[in-house]
């Protein structure tokens, strides 16, 4: 980092688009399903024929509530949809149904932790609206043409807008795990980046750190990961504090994170609302939910992630970082808890989640259902440790091995016959070989040199693979020597 660059302050705003699981589409009864036929799913509503009226679909606007509430939202009184007009070939209706100045939900907030010594931070939520997805250009390769998709015209979106609350690119980052979790926890959302159903823009903008007034922000797009979300923010704010430097001013602009080269490049100046000529949706009239209603999805809300990860602390004494990461997952969570279910050591489960199982499944990128090691599987490898049927560095090779082939760790144990060596007349026979062919370590030991011990049990180990109990040949050893 440039010495300069500590002088300023990133202010960054996330605004994330989440495809909501529904059996059709938001306003038509068009199916949802991923990956079929191109236009296959389509129907006058969704390709904008003259005539054709929407109706809310009921299902996704429940579930568009839920997660205000989870993001601890006020839910707007009434339910207004507006038409956000433009053209675009992937918009057949030349409108997006959306919402303007009431969005359904508003003045949010949740919190993220950046680490184990940093402090929970409030990033406040400033809306969650309810809108329709457009379809998808498709640009063949070599081609002079493009094709469009409609299947996805249509689909429910809800838009999670944040308030200007982070602070750093690594800020971004967490803020969209917790979110993504959050989401996760509440399965109304595949979640998948890869498959589009959750994207990610930004606005980003510096100052000079402990002043108050906003810079010019930029908006950046195209980011497909949340890695690549925090390697844009990085760019673009180390560019902007180049360009101030330099005393040139900043372009409020749309720029376009080119993962490959990993930068941004300028896409269009940004248009203002008032370019939408956004106006009230005749065909839906405004409505009321009932306030029963809305505290009863509140009451039928999921324990969530931060509350969870309250309960592992009490419950299980895992500390409040480890109980964070641990939480951070749905999958994850349940897969502790189900450990702990018959495992009493806690903080073990903890240690080998969050060390070589999660350093496994973020290599493969796999999730940990996705690896075929039963939570009574890692249970029975931690009874192998605790009973000395095999060493705490061997468990680590049967577990990546387990891991890998969706093999039980004891089955692999038993085959490449790897129990230690727990059989005292049998290791009293290894000890004696190496006593006899260590004379000089022996007399060492005896003169008064301890560490000739530590030989001596290396000499053992090595005799047997590895496969010895080392607390039994350090009693046998000594024993053998007299002490
Ligand atoms: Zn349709």
């Amino acid at each position: 980092m440039r010495e300069d660059e500590n002088r300023y302050e990133t202010v960054i705003g996330l605004e994330v688009h989440l495809q909501l699981k529904a059996n059709t589409k938001a306003f038509c009864g068009c199916s949802t399903l991923f990956g079929q036929k191109p236009n296959s799913q389509t129907c006058p509503v969704c390709l904008g024929f003259p005539g054709s009226l929407p109706v809310l679909n009921e299902e996704a606007f429940y579930s568009a509530v839920k997660v205000a509430l989870a993001l601890n939202c006020k839910i707007q009184d009434l339910i207004k949809f507006d038409r956000k007009n433009y053209y675009y070939p992937d918009l057949p209706k030349n409108f997006q149904i959306s919402q303007y100045d009431m969005p359904l939900s508003y003045d949010g907030a949740i919190y993220i932790t950046s680490g184990p010594e940093k402090g929970r931070k409030k990033i406040r939520i400033k809306r969650v609206h309810l809108e329709e997805d457009a379809g998808k250009l498709l640009h063949p390769e070599g081609a002079n043409y493009s094709l469009v998709d409609y299947n996805r015209a249509g689909i429910p979106l809800l838009e999670i807008v944040t308030e200007p609350d982070i602070n750093s690119p690594q800020e971004a980052y967490d803020y969209l795990t917790r979110l993504k979790a959050i989401l996760e926890y509440l399965k109304v959302s595949d979640c998948d980046m890869e498959k589009g159903s959750l994207r990610c823009d930004a606005n980003i903008s510096i100052r000079v750190a402990g002043t108050d007034k906003l810079g010019t922000k930029v908006e950046l797009k195209n980011m497909n990961t949340f890695k690549g979300v925090r390697l844009a923010l990085e760019y673009e704010a180390k560019r902007q504090i180049a360009l101030v430097e330099e005393g040139e001013k900043i372009t409020q602009e749309t720029r376009l994170w080119d993962a490959e080269k990993s930068l941004t490049t300028p896409m269009r100046t940004k248009e203002e609302a008032m370019d939408y000529r956004y106006f009230p949706e005749p065909d839906l009239v405004p409505f009321q939910v009932d306030k029963a209603v809305i505290e009863k999805i509140r009451r039928e809300l999921p324990e969530l992630p931060e509350a969870k990860a309250k309960r592992f602390s009490s419950e299980y004494g895992l500390s409040e970082y480890d109980a964070n990461v641990i939480t951070g997952q749905l999958e994850m969570a349940d897969y502790f808890e189900e450990c702990a279910k018959i495992y009493q050591n806690r903080k073990t489960i903890a240690n080998w989640l969050m060390g070589d199982i999660t350093a496994y499944l973020n290599a493969e990128n796999l999730t940990i259902k996705q690896i075929g090691l039963s939570p009574s599987d890692l249970v029975g490898l931690f009874n192998m440790i605790d009973e000395g049927t095999i060493s705490g560095k061997m468990a680590k090779e049967v577990l990546i091995e387990a891991m890998k082939k969706g093999i039980k760790p004891a089955e692999i144990v038993e085959r490449r016959g790897l129990s230690q060596i727990s059989d005292t007349a049998a290791l009293e026979r290894v000890v004696d070989a190496v006593l006899a062919r260590n004379e000089k370590s022996v007399d060492d030991y005896r003169k008064g040199k301890k560490n000739a011990l530590t030989y001596l049990i290396g000499q053992v180990m090595k005799d047997t693979n590895g496969t010895a109990n080392p607390a039994l040949v350090n009693v046998i050893l000594k024993r053998r020597l007299g002490d």
